[in-house]
């Protein structure tokens, strides 16, 4: 499987920065010389749609960092996945775990974005981790297990999301987990999904946490890692394209 590097710029930046991240990124790939992953950049919502304007004519695809279930409605602040996919994204994240704890976001709520999500062809990109807490009294498999099935809906195909294993204690601090934990964590996530339904360990599996330029050629050697969600280094236009030249496949 194409593997897939995506970027998540979270609140940062200003407009110009992210016009000139995104045609600093196009100009890369316009010079590529070799095969590239699916690459997703993910701006805060008042920069997608000058992102997607620099990008519509190439391979570089833009997601939304959160949606509201509804179309529309009485909502003030939330954007719509309706409203997503109107201005051209094809992916949006969900669950990560700054909505979890800011948010309040609850696995209903999370599974109601999926959902909608994918009616209208948006691709989720369902975040889900343990807690240090949780990894350190050896829960870590138990937890994301038990996400799985209560984030994800009833039914889906492998192309309609993807699902991102981000521990909560990797992100944006500077520790990584082993590679063979990250691995037993996606061989477990592939195991469940493809138990729950058949065909399904063909959802790509992502890691994230303080991805870099280091570490990422051996995460994304590890057989079950299908690409990365990266948060700080996506901002860092040389850095992340390391990390997109680091993809194996
Ligand atoms: C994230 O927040 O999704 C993330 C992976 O952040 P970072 O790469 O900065 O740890």
């Amino acid at each position: 499987m194409q593997q897939y590097i995506i970027g998540n710029w979270k609140m940062n930046g200003t407009k110009a920065e992210a016009q000139k991240l995104a045609t600093g990124f196009l100009s890369r790939i316009q010079k590529a010389n070799r095969p590239l992953p699916h690459i997703v950049l993910c701006p805060s919502y008042p920069y997608l749609v000058p992102v997607i304007e620099i990008l519509k004519d190439s391979p570089i695809e833009v997601g939304g960092q959160d949606a509201h279930f509804e179309k529309s409605g009485a909502f003030t602040g939330d954007v719509s996945v309706t409203q997503l996919a109107d201005v051209g994204c094809k992916y949006v994240i969900v669950g990560h775990s700054e909505r979890r704890h800011y948010h309040q976001e609850s696995s209903s709520i999370i599974r109601k974005k999926i959902e909608a999500s994918m009616k209208l062809g948006l691709r989720p990109i369902l975040c889900i981790g343990e807690s240090i807490e949780e990894r350190k009294a050896g829960k870590a498999l138990n937890v994301v297990a038990s996400q799985l099935i209560s984030d994800l809906p009833d039914s889906f195909t492998p192309h309609d999301l993807l699902i991102a294993y981000e521990p909560l204690w990797a992100i944006g601090s500077g520790h990584v987990p082993t590679l063979e934990e990250v691995e037993e964590i996606m061989g477990l996530m592939k195991h469940e999904l493809s138990a729950r339904i058949s065909g399904s360990a063909l959802v790509p599996t992502l890691y994230g946490g303080s991805v870099n330029a280091q570490n990422a050629p051996d995460l994304l050697a590890l057989p079950h890692v299908d690409g990365l969600l990266v948060g700080g280094v996506s901002l860092k236009l040389d850095e992340f394209w390391e990390v997109i030249n680091a993809s194996q496949r």
